[in-house]
């Protein structure tokens, strides 16, 4: 008998779960990965590829700062980890961060990125 393998996501799945019935909270539903540590993020149809939180904390841009902190409308191009990113403002606020490679070309076009 041989038992198929489970995914990471259901993996993360399973952890939510029992997580959520420990904390008697209702669990989030996982179906997506942070594209650059792989931890389990809450899924987004819009935004299937952003980072998590504790990677989008580490962005900064090419001089090493924050500046979003500091306004509240700003997109560019950061980096997280020297992984080429783009931060932009969240559909349903605060900022996104995504990988410069995982957009797509139109929203790498979008964006002036080539
Ligand atoms: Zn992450």
């Amino acid at each position: 008998m041989s038992e198929k393998s489970k995914s990471d996501i259901e993996i993360a799945q399973e952890k939510e779960d029992t997580k959520a019935r420990i904390m008697g909270t209702v669990p989030r539903t996982i179906t997506q990965m942070c594209t650059l540590c792989r931890n389990a993020v809450q899924a987004s149809e819009r935004y299937p590829s952003y980072l998590c939180g504790r990677c989008a904390s580490r962005a900064v841009d090419a001089d090493g700062k924050q500046p979003w902190r500091e306004v509240q409308y700003w997109e560019g191009p950061c980096f997280v980890d020297s992984v080429p990113c783009w931060l932009e403002e969240a559909h349903l606020g605060g900022t996104v961060v995504r990988i410069v490679e995982s957009l797509t070309d139109e929203q790498r076009k979008d964006r002036g990125l080539g």
